[in-house]
Formats: structure tokens, sequence, C-alpha cells
């Protein structure tokens, strides 16, 4: 185990900056998720913390070395991809053996180390199979193996459940960090599904044109957005984004709801609010509509519990709120949270 440490890096290919100077720390033992859109600049620094990619500038601790110029195979960092080759005609014992083999480890050690990782990761009563004989999932877990027989310090993962369907994505995902917890191994996850990130991660970088946009935990990076970039981001459907005349203000759609719902003690923000269409999605409903007096014209979204007794017209125009505690406020120029850090201590103390 050892803690990961990005100082400073950066990534240039030609003129083209994938990952502009990023300082970051993956500590030990902890699950790191680097989230963000397609071409953001994630894959690129987990492969140059794997050492499959040079850095440009900056330096990378793994423990206390530091491993910027070490060859992949002197970092003892095990990497997991999104296409993880199995070789088909090994079984799966010797698909999980394969890199204890190629350091020429011997037989009992092979024996002793695939039976402790195949085990950690529930296929111990498949080894014998070939992986055409496995699921998806099954597959997965033996890839998983795989790289675990070698100790490593820290497991690098690039999007490894993407080739699952989605139900067998949720169990894997449960699976994973059951997993990790038992190893206690540091983990860095490459991931542009936010549900993955939030579900799996102590930690949550949040990157965007390979910029670092906001470290936090799972639960502060949707509560707490540090810039407009993030608020969007996160959610679904995202933190609704208001334009005023000094700055903007922002809400989840979840705290947007009719007036008479909030106690008479409530601070709130009351928000005139037309309703446009509503969308029932089970346990929730969207309302989709316009904000009014006092805020300008613009398009948000409320969701609303489907159990709530409330039902609006469409083209109705209704009374709604936000609670004070509930609002945030980001600057108009640089998108950046007003008041937040400051603010967060206090909000918390009073739930
Ligand atoms: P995705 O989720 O689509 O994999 P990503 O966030 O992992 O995206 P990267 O693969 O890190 O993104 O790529 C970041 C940017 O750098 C992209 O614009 C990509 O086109 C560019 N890039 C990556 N590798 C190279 C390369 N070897 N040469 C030139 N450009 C590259």
């Amino acid at each position: 185990m050892a803690q990961v440490e990005i100082r400073h890096i950066s990534k240039q290919f030609g003129d083209y900056r994938a990952v502009d100077d990023v300082n970051l720390t993956a500590a030990n033992g902890k699950f790191l998720v680097l989230l963000g859109p397609s071409g953001c600049g994630k894959t690129t620094l987990l492969r140059m913390i794997a050492g499959l990619e040079r850095p440009t500038a900056g330096d990378i601790l793994i423990g206390e070395r530091n491993a910027t110029r070490l060859h992949p195979k002197d970092r003892n960092v095990a990497m997991v991809f999104q296409n993880y080759a199995l070789y088909p005609h090994l079984t799966i014992f010797e698909n999980i053996a394969f890199p204890l083999r190629v350091r020429g480890a011997p037989a009992a050690v092979v024996e002793k180390k695939v039976k402790w990782a195949s085990s950690l990761v529930g296929i111990d009563h498949l080894l014998a199979r070939k992986p055409r004989q496995m699921s998806g999932g099954e597959r997965q877990r033996t890839a998983l193996a795989r790289s675990l027989v070698r100790d490593p310090d820290v497991f690098l993962l690039d999007e490894p459940l993407s080739n699952l369907d989605a139900k067998l994505r949720n169990s894997a995902r449960e699976e994973l960090r059951q997993f990790q917890e038992r190893v206690g191994l540091t983990s860095i996850y490459v991931t542009h599904d936010q549900v993955e990130a939030m579900g799996l991660g102590d930690m949550i970088v949040v990157m965007h044109g390979g910029r670092v946009r906001q470290v936090g935990t799972p639960e502060d990076i949707y509560l707490y957005p540090a810039n407009t970039f993030v608020a969007h981001f996160i959610g679904s459907p995202p933190m609704n984004l208001v334009e005023g005349d000094d700055r903007i203000l922002g809400f989840r759609p979840e705290s947007f709801m009719p007036k008479t719902f909030f106690a008479a003690t409530d601070a709130v923000m009351p928000i005139d609010f037309t309703v446009q269409r509503v969308e029932y999605l089970g346990g929730d409903r969207l309302l989709y509509g316009t904000t009014r007096a006092p805020l300008q014209e613009t398009r948000v979204i409320a969701r609303l519990p489907a159990n709530m007794v409330y039902s609006p017209e469409a083209g109705s125009t209704e009374a709604f709120a936000v609670r004070d505690q509930d609002l945030r406020y980001f600057d108009k120029n640089s998108g950046e949270a007003i008041g937040t850090a400051a603010e967060r201590p206090r909000r918390l103390a009073h739930g």
C-alpha cells in the first residue's frame, strides 16, 4: 500500500495540453475517482501514474519514492483497463497465474497467490474453466484477480465496468467497493459516469479541460460545487442555474418545491414557477418549467417525490420556493462559487 502524490503534472501532445498542472493526493488505502467528460485528460493522467505516458512537467510520488522516471514494471502498480484481454486457451487459474509465471515464481507461491486473489473476488470455484465459460462479470473479476497477484501498492482502474450491462454494472460496482475495502489497496479509478463515481469514491476529482475543477467527498461535490461546471456536471438533472444581475443563483431540483410544503418558520426564497411539463419517473416527478419573479425567466427543473400530494396543471404559474440554506451563488464572470468554503462548516453544523 502506498499514497500517490501528483505534483504539478502536465502533459502536452504537440500544441495540445491534455493535462494542465494537476496537483492531488490519493490517500493510502482510499478509493479516489477521477471523473470528467470525455477528453478531459483523466486517462492520460492515469497512464502517467502507471508509467505508460511520460509527463511533460511535474512529479509523481508513489509511497516515499519519486516514480516520475521509473519504468512501469518498477512502480509496483496494477492497472485494469476497459478492455481486459484474457487468454482464451488458458484456464482461469492460468490466466490469473500469468504475471507470476512470467516472473518465474515457484509453483507453491503461484498456487497460494491464485487461491488468495480468486477468493477475494469470489471466483475460486471457477478456476478450472476457460474464459468463454464465464459471464462478463466473472471475466471482469478474473482480470481483477490477475492484477492483484503481484501484490501491487496501487490499483489503477480505467472504466473497468464499462463493458458490463447496466444491471451487472451495479452489482460489479458494489463488489469492487467491498473488495477494495477488504484489501485496503490505494485505488485510482477513472470514469465519466457520475453515478459510478458517487457510489465508489471516498474522494472524487472532477476534471475538465485537463484541469482539476474540484476535489472532495461525493457529498461535498454534490452539496457544495466549487463552480458552475461542477454544479452542472454533477446531478441528474443538474443543478438549476439562474443568472442574476451580479451573480448566478444555483439550486438543486429537489430543493425547489411548492411553498406550502415548507414550514412557516423556514427561511426561504419564494420563486414563481410556470410549469410546462410533468414527467413521471416512478418514485419521482420532474416538473419542467420557467422561473418568474423575482428571478429572470430561465428554464429550470423541480424534482418532487411522486407521493407528494400536489398536482399542478401544465401552463399554470405556481408559488414555489427554495430554502436559503439550499441556495448557492456563483460569480457571473468566473463561475466560481461565492462564499461556499467559508459557509460550509456553519451549514453542516446546523444540519
Ligand atoms: P475518455 O473518457 O474519452 O477516454 P479522457 O478524459 O480519458 O477521455 P484522455 O484520453 O486523457 O481523455 O485524452 C485527453 C485529450 O488528449 C484528448 O483530447 C485526446 O484526444 C488527447 N490525447 C490523448 N492521447 C493522445 C496522444 N497520444 N496524442 C495526441 N493527443 C492525445
